[in-house]
């Protein structure tokens, strides 16, 4: 039941023995799709927008980063407090707020691996109690759910949000 529409994420293909991995890739992943832009043309195509409130593969980006980082936070709540219910991220007022738009994609592709390697390192060191501990999730309703659903919920974050960065570079005007 937990498949996306959109990207095809199947939460149940994600079980505590891989999402740990997957999570850790993920800075591989926004590397290659951030780091490797060089050339000012290339760099103007990470700040394409490609309809109006649509989000610039540079604030994707950014959005990942911050998610990876809450949820580590989120995640030492749920394994320290009984079912803690978890304070919103604000995404579209965190765009402006952090600068999102203004950040430099190499210190950005950095920032991700880090943001991923320290999220994969803390649901490493779990245990099958651990994994199954509860927290109230409010987006994008409130729901109960367990610690392996929000590693796999992060994981499709990333994933989800590869495949956005995708669709937008292969549509952006100037591309090579
Ligand atoms: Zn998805």
């Amino acid at each position: 039941m937990d498949i996306c529409e959109e990207c095809g994420f199947d939460y149940e293909d994600h079980p505590t023995d891989v999402v740990v991995d997957e999570l850790a890739a993920l800075g591989v992943a926004y590397g290659r799709r951030l780091a490797t832009k060089d050339s000012s043309r290339e760099r103007d195509v990470l700040h394409y927008h490609p309809a109006p409130g649509i989000w610039s593969v540079l604030e994707y980006a950014c959005h990942v980063r911050d998610v990876l980082l809450a949820q580590r936070e989120r995640l030492f709540l749920a394994l320290v407090e009984d079912r803690p219910s978890f304070a919103p991220i604000y995404r579209d007022r965190r765009a402006v707020l952090a600068r999102y738009e203004d950040e430099d994609p190499f210190r950005l592709a950095d920032e991700i691996a880090m943001a991923a390697g320290l999220i994969a390192w803390a649901l490493a060191g779990l245990d099958t109690t651990a994994w199954a501990r509860r927290c109230i999730y409010n987006f994008p309703e409130p729901a109960e759910r367990s610690v392996e659903w929000l590693a796999q919920h992060t994981l499709h974050e990333g994933v989800h949000h590869l495949f956005d960065i995708d669709r937008i570079l292969s549509s952006a005007p100037g591309r090579r």
